[in-house]
């Protein structure tokens, strides 16, 4: 009988073997019920095999093959293969975590059909002269729909308000939902407006390129098979204009485009956008922030081929996308494409795997493009494309400005300069964003008679004083606690908040301008569903004044009427232990400073620093990128650190230090003795040395060479994986972003 051999969910390097009876049908790539254990499973079926290890008594049958979706294609298994090898990672915990949770799921997937609006028998008989003349929505709606059944991305290609005006009509029994006839939609609607139907779809082709964003378009749809493409444009210089174009030429070539982006909160955002450049196409997103079944949903569209554009956060990169003609990555310098546990991929090193593997070109797109792309750029492994101007005219990139905070007087973290900016903007009805990545009022509470410190028994980390509810709170464990009356060591009574958090600023703020309208943007004042979204559009409709943000706010988002960008506190990241800080930290500047002067209005960016003659503010203030990238590259070659060497992370924690040790000691020795051509550090306390009661150590292993690393790792993991380590969590991180 044959034998499938199946990926599981359990922590072991190999497959299980099964038999599956002749008339079972079973396809590689299909999910499978097993038994394992005492349990039934859900597994891959992966591969055949000839023959088993196991006596055949021993082998177990299938218990069931789930024919509710396609199997997954070979190509998926191939991709779930490399990085299973590549991130050292069990092949099956691989497999199963690239899936959707529906289909992880023991049973068949169930899936809502698609659905068209259609007019019902009282919408039929509607008189549309009786409406009333301002509802200009509906009465499209309805005249729309009077030629036939439409989908609801056709209708929403109407007017951005036709959800809400689809709603009224149902809801007055004019318009009703039908299940879809099978077959495609064949006519797509005549559109009133700028669009031209070039060949299956609709293109809302708003823009002239410009020269740059032309030869950057031309150079990828000129590319014949894999090419990785590093767009490297300034903020503003229009790169989403150059994703439309390209998504364009791709869809009339019939294929598929993966778009990723790194956060989750653009992507309703960038949906809609996406959605007017293109009416009629079927677009779906793939992100965590989605119900599991419209998930399941959205994923077997994409693997069905009818989703033309996939739009998502890390995880998409595993999408099944038969027809994947072309990769874009946005801001692919953001930390947020590499994971942090399970299986810790970077979606963009995968997606660039992914390209080549299929033969198609993919691009890179950021403003400050991380190093390793850099450096592969400039060494010519990836092709470059410059925007380097704003593509609107006026707009010009905003003056930034540095004040020497270690001259000036503060009030409350704030210079005077600061402060008069903010004023003038208020006087002109202008926005301004203040940007400072600490949440909370204060980052610790200290005694002012012997010097104690709120810090967190339970982690290495300080308690962050928060006003609601009058609370120290750990960020690391979430630990808290009331604000005591007096100090827990001295008794003395004279607590103080120390430093500055968003919510302290805010009060600030407020107090020296009681007529603004102050908005807190961060992950406290947006934790309700909906919160954020609802904030966003205050700021769209000029109902704030004044933002106050972490980064939350530095993100993609567009703001016309903000003016004003100041920036608190930054300095932190200069003298920082991660190698990576002043990347980073340039990084988040560039693309929050970008948020300034995006119309017609000129903006400002001001940095209060203690360090103003810093080569990062240097390179800042003259917006120049190149020479950033160059100073750090030239320090990074000096140390010894990527791009010029590749690393891997082993960390362990525990509850006892001395076995978190005694563990990393061990796979210490173990590597020194494989005496292969890497370097293997000391074992050190991790950068959080203790987090809710579990202390964390690490050990780092660097080679000159990718394979060489790879080389040991294949040689070193068996030797982890028998180590013992019962009350330890350990994991190997390769390409570590996070020390
Ligand atoms: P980036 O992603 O590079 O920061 P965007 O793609 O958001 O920039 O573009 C910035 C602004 O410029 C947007 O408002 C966009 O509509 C506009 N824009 C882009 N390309 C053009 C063009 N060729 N002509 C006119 N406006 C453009
Ligand atoms: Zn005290
Ligand atoms: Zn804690």
């Amino acid at each position: 009988m044959p034998i499938i051999r199946v990926a599981l969910d359990v922590p072991l390097a190999t497959l299980f073997d099964y038999v599956v009876s002749e008339e079972a049908r079973l396809e590689i790539g299909q999910r499978v019920v097993v038994p394992f254990g005492r349990k039934q499973v859900l597994g891959l079926a992966m591969e055949w095999a000839e023959s088993s290890e196991l006596a055949p008594e021993r082998i177990k049958p299938v218990t069931r093959v789930l024919d509710d979706v396609p199997p997954l294609p070979q190509e998926l298994l191939t991709l779930l293969h490399f990085c299973s090898d590549y991130y050292h990672y069990p092949l099956g915990m691989t497999a199963l975590s690239a899936l959707p949770t529906r289909l992880r799921a023991l049973e068949p997937v169930t899936l809502k059909q698609a659905l068209d609006y259609t007019l019902s028998a009282a919408g039929r008989e509607l008189d549309m002269a009786t409406l009333p003349k301002r509802r200009v929505v509906q009465q499209r709606i309805l005249q729309a729909l009077q030629q036939s059944p439409l989908s609801g991305a056709q209708l929403r290609s109407l007017s951005p308000s036709a959800p809400g005006a689809l709603k009224v009509l149902i809801e007055a029994g004019w318009v009703e939902c039908v299940a879809r006839k099978a077959g495609p939609h064949l006519n797509p609607l005549p559109l009133a407006g700028e669009e031209a139907i070039v060949e299956n779809h609709t293109f809302n082709d708003a823009h002239a390129l410009t020269d740059e964003q032309r030869r950057a378009v031309d150079a990828v749809v000129q590319q014949t098979g894999y090419g990785c493409f590093l767009l490297h444009g300034i903020t503003g210089s229009g790169k989403t204009e150059v994703y439309v174009h390209l998504m364009h030429e791709m869809l009339q070539r019939g294929g598929q485009v993966l778009l990723l982006v790194p956060e989750i909160n653009l992507t309703p955002q960038l949906e809609n956008y996406f959605r007017s450049r293109f009416p009629d196409v079927e677009l779906v997103s793939l992100h965590s922030g989605l119900a599991d079944g419209e998930r399941a949903q959205n994923w077997l569209k994409a693997q069905a081929g009818e989703a033309r554009i996939v739009l998502g956060t890390r995880l998409a990169v595993f999408a099944p996308l038969p027809k994947l003609s072309l990769i874009l990555v946005d801001e692919e310098h953001d930390p947020s494409f590499k994971q942090q546990d399970g299986l810790r991929y970077s979606a963009r090193d995968v997606a660039i795997f992914r390209a080549s593997q299929r033969g198609v070109p993919i691009v890179l797109g950021s403003a400050t493009p991380s190093l390793e792309s850099w450096y592969n750029a400039q060494s010519g492994r990836y092709r470059m494309l410059k925007l380097t101007q704003r593509a609107v005219q006026p707009a010009t990139l905003p003056i930034v400005r540095c004040m020497d905070v270690s001259k000036l007087p503060l009030q409350e973290g704030l210079s005077e300069p600061m402060l008069t900016a903010i004023e003038a903007r208020l006087q002109r009805k202008e926005q301004s964003l203040i940007f400072i990545n600490r949440r909370g009022y204060a980052p610790v509470l200290m005694c002012s008679a012997c010097g104690w410190l709120s810090e967190c028994k339970h982690c290495a980390g300080k308690l962050v004083l928060h006003l609601k509810g009058r609370t120290l709170r750990c960020h690391h464990c979430g630990f808290q606690q009331r604000v005591p009356h007096a100090c827990p060591t001295c008794g003395d009574a004279d607590l103080k908040p120390v430093g500055i958090g968003t919510q302290r600023l805010e009060e600030t703020l407020q107090s020296r301008f009681p007529q603004a309208r102050i908005l807190r943007v961060d992950r406290d004042s947006t934790r309700n569903k909906g919160a954020w979204a609802a904030m966003r559009k205050l700021i769209h409709e000029g109902e704030a004044d004044i933002l106050i943000g972490t980064q939350m706010l530095a993100k993609g988002h567009d703001f016309p009427n903000l003016t004003l960008v100041g920036v608190i506190s930054p300095d932190g990241a200069l003298y920082s232990a991660d190698f990576r800080a002043s990347e980073k930290l340039f990084a988040q500047l560039t693309q929050v400073g970008g948020r300034a002067g995006r119309a017609d209005k000129a903006g400002e960016v001001i940095v209060q620093t203690a360090f103003p003659n810093h080569p990062l503010f240097q390179a800042l203030r003259a917006h120049d990128y190149e020479i950033w990238a160059q100073t750090l590259l030239a320090e990074r070659q000096m140390a010894g650190f990527p791009p010029f060497v590749y690393q891997a992370l082993l960390s362990a924690e525990g509850k006892q230090l001395g076995e978190v040790n005694t563990f990393l000691q061990q796979a210490r020795g173990a590597a020194k003795d494989l005496q292969m051509p890497v370097e293997v550090y000391g074992v050190v306390p991790a950068a959080m040395p203790k987090r809710a009661n579990h202390h964390r150590a690490q050990l780092l292993v660097q080679a000159d060479r990718r394979k060489a690393l790879q080389e040991f790792l294949r040689a070193w993991k068996p030797t982890l994986d028998a180590l013992p380590a019962q009350k330890l969590r350990w994991a190997l991180d390769i390409d570590p972003m996070e020390f």
